[in-house]
């Protein structure tokens, strides 16, 4: 086992990242490719099986998606890729490929990583957050990835902190992915047409155009409208941070994704909004960041994984 070679995929909205890796989680190849992702399953598959071609000597094959998986491998529904309802994934893959391989959900797959290749080593009982322009999330319990009766568990994104709140892509309003990622730091700033809003510099920037790294510069400047648009993101977040907390007493919170690249402070100011958040329940949880190539190296961490402790079938 120890010199095996793994290539993992990950099948994003906006591109494939293939990276071949030793078990150490030593990367001896990373590419990238444009995802088909309007052509359905039919054409991603063949797309995964020649994009392999471009990679030397590997044993292991391992795919993480940005899907809830079954535990015999169906891809729920994925909602920024066209045509997958209910399509097994994993044996698709496994007919293509005349082997074994490993699929799991691209967050699921990315706790697993904190757990193998980042300091989740520390831990047994710990949740992560992926804040990027969604909020997907994994539970790692008892010192186990936590999947739940189908496989589905860790949907931390859709738990809702606002009722009646802004619609979110699960079908639901006032989800946490609708108040505290990406896409809603844009679109708080986009919606408010106050006066507030017009004497910032963000009111100059097309909506189009508008990033969330904008929003982050226009805090760092000390523009009062961009904090407070912040101000709310983190409040929101710490909000489900602390239902986490008071739900699996974890001894750590680990957060990744795009989002957090923008400014160092964010975690620090997310861990004393919780702190706050958490009320007369306080507790000391670290919230920690989880490196970029943690999540890289996520679907390799999902196959080392299953080789350890087997596959879970319910
Ligand atoms: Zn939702």
């Amino acid at each position: 086992m120890a010199n095996n070679r793994y290539l993992g995929f990950d099948v994003g909205g906006t591109k494939v990242t293939g990276i071949l890796s030793t078990d150490e989680g030593k990367v001896l190849d990373r590419k990238e490719v444009k995802t088909k992702k309007f052509l359905g399953p039919t054409a991603l598959i063949d797309q995964i099986k020649s994009f392999s071609k471009e990679f030397d000597d590997f044993d292991e094959i391992s795919l993480v998606f940005p899907a809830p998986i079954s535990y015999s491998g169906v891809a729920l529904t994925a909602p920024n890729l066209t045509g997958w309802n209910s399509v097994n994934i994993k044996k698709r893959l496994m007919d293509k490929f005349g082997k074994y391989v490993y699929v799991d959900n691209d967050a699921t797959a990315q706790t697993i990583s904190v757990k193998i290749f980042d300091k989740g080593k520390k831990y047994k009982n710990f949740a992560y957050l992926v804040i990027g322009t969604g909020i997907g999330g994994g539970l790692f319990l008892n010192d186990r990835i936590y999947r739940g009766a189908n496989g589905y568990a860790g949907e931390i994104g859709h738990m809702v902190i606002l009722a009646n709140g802004p619609g979110c892509g699960c079908g639901r309003r006032g989800c946490i992915e609708a108040l505290g990622s990406g896409r809603s730091i844009t679109r708080r700033v986009i919606e408010n047409v106050g006066e507030f809003r017009k004497s910032s510099f963000l009111s100059n920037i097309p909506p189009n155009r508008l990033v969330t790294e904008d929003v982050f510069s226009g805090r760092r400047l000390g523009d009062p409208f961009s904090t407070l648009v912040l101000d709310e993101e983190i409040y929101y977040l710490s909000i489900a941070v602390a239902n986490i907390i008071n739900i699996l007493d974890p001894e750590a919170i680990f957060v990744g994704g795009g989002v957090m690249k923008n400014d160092p402070s964010f975690i620090k100011d997310l861990e004393e909004a919780t702190k706050h958040e958490l009320g007369n329940y306080t507790r000391k949880v670290p919230i920690l960041k989880v490196m970029d190539r943690t999540i890289d190296l996520a679907p390799i961490a999902l196959a080392i994984y299953e080789k350890r402790f087997g596959k879970e079938v319910k």
